[in-house]
């Protein structure tokens, strides 16, 4: 089955005697149990709940994994992960990462003795030349917000098998519909599900999915211990969310790709970031590994002042953080997700005062870049 049949065709209700087309609320708490001395499959839902489960499994394929977690936000999926580390243990990453990701890296690892050591990841020799006998993890995202650049995950996973490393990769910018990281090699798939997997704007979840049985008991075992898990209600909407997201991905990326060749020709734009450009710098690489551009993507409008007056007279673009609804919005990077970049890293990744990030929604295309035009030509 591809991908697209697989996110509607699949079984929303196992066991349930009235076989539903849509997966139940399991709003419970807990679950009783027949036998005094022994339990049932579901017992309290913080170990398990039957419409998590769904999700949790429903992801397992769509990523190709053997096993799937869903948590109450993109963060504490990313959390989850790093508690596989111990303290001395050591992280090898690409320098550009979320925002959310460089505040726990920077201000919350370091107290549990992790350590991590920034690299340029689109070169693979220099993420092998950081590599310690203390490292355990390599991570990476691409491609990366808001300068959307690639890292070539294959190469990548090869450096991470031959030193016997945990490849962990944010794929929440392409989502399972044009990336399949596990496919080209990574253990440990991260999204967050905030953004394309939800899609609306009204759910923040977080996504782990891994291929390895063992590491897959150990995530399981932090999960329920620590009792990050996505909630029943939240399931059910990210379930109803990822069954369009095919057809919200075409269309934003068909979008997107307009509306980048629109900005790469208007004399008040300077530079366009986008994966799906064949000017991009690591355009092959990236159409290597991924299925398409997807519809993020930023430029660079000349002041801080310009972008400024382009975000603020927009009318369809709702200037707002996150990315990968249906509804377009705008938004100035330095000033906003990325605020809070680590001073000492502000050379090499902080976002120029004149970047504008775009992430496109369903809306007519047309429609879009015409909005965009009004504000570019009254600058
Ligand atoms: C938004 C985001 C996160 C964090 O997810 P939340 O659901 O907001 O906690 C992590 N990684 C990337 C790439 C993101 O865009």
């Amino acid at each position: 089955m591809k991908l697209a049949t697989r996110l509607v065709h699949f079984e929303a209700a196992p066991k349930d005697p009235y076989r539903p087309k849509a997966t139940p609320i399991y709003q419970t708490a807990t679950f009783e149990q027949e036998n005094a001395d022994s339990l049932g499959e579901y017992d309290y839902s913080r170990s398990g709940n039957p419409t998590r489960k769904v999700l949790e499994d429903q992801m397992a394929a769509l990523e190709g994994g053997e096993r799937g977690f869903c948590y109450a936000s993109g963060m504490a999926a990313i959390t989850s992960v790093m508690r596989l580390l111990r303290a001395g243990d050591e992280i090898v990453s690409d320098y550009d990462l979320y925002g959310g990701t460089s505040r726990l890296f920077a201000k919350v690892l370091p107290r549990a003795g992790v350590v991590i050591r920034y690299v340029d990841a689109s070169d693979p020799a220099a993420v092998a030349a950081a590599i310690t006998t203390k490292t355990r993890m390599i991570y990476v995202e691409s491609p990366t917000n808001p300068f959307l650049r690639v890292i070539d995950l294959v190469a990548i996973a090869e450096v991470a098998k031959k030193n016997d490393l945990l490849f962990a990769i944010d794929n929440s910018v392409m989502s399972p519909y044009l990336q399949n990281p596990l496919q080209l090699g990574a253990d440990v798939v991260i999204h967050s599900a905030t953004k394309f997997l939800c899609g609306h704007s009204d759910v923040t979840a977080g996504v782990v999915v891994v291929k390895d049985k063992a590491l897959a008991e150990q995530l399981y075992f932090l999960q329920n211990a620590e009792g990050t898990a996505l909630g029943p209600f939240d399931s059910y909407l990210l379930l109803r969310g990822l069954k369009t997201l095919k057809v919200r991905m075409d269309a934003q990326q068909r979008s997107c790709e307009a509306i980048a060749e629109f900005l790469t020709t208007h004399s008040k734009v300077r530079e366009v970031y986008y994966p799906g450009l064949a000017s991009h710098k690591d355009y092959a690489i990236h159409m290597r590994q991924a299925r398409g551009g997807g519809s993020l993507l930023s430029f660079t409008a000349g002041s801080a002042e310009s972008a400024k007056a382009i975000a603020e007279r927009s009318e369809l673009f709702s200037i707002s953080l996150s990315f990968g609804s249906v509804q377009s919005s705008i938004s100035i990077p330095l000033k906003m997700s990325h605020s809070s970049v680590p001073v000492e890293m502000t050379s090499v990744r902080k976002p120029p005062a004149d970047m504008l990030r775009l992430s496109i929604g369903i809306e007519d295309t047309e429609d879009l870049i015409a909005d965009l035009s009004a504000s570019l030509d009254s600058i």
